[in-house]
């Protein structure tokens, strides 16, 4: 079994709107989507389409998941 993206780390990388839609339809397609998301979320991973969030949205998900976690504790 292999990744949507292998081979593909200039797409998964690039920083340019209409390529990064492309890269997120490609994690859209792929297995692994949510095991990747949640490892670039665990390591703070600032760059690239991981589980087809970009780094802006992956910060979305860390402020909205620490702000619970405030709200719970
Ligand atoms: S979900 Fe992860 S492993 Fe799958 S294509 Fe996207 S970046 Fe690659």
């Amino acid at each position: 079994m292999t990744a949507q993206c292998a081979d593909l780390t200039g797409l998964m990388f690039a920083t340019d709107t209409d390529t990064v839609d492309v890269a997120r339809r490609l994690c859209s397609r792929c297995r692994f989507a949510t095991r990747c998301l949640v490892l670039a979320l665990v390591h703070d991973e600032r760059a690239g389409v991981w589980g087809g969030f970009d780094a802006h949205q992956r910060n979305q998900i860390i402020r909205t998941i620490k702000a619970r976690t405030k709200e719970t504790t």
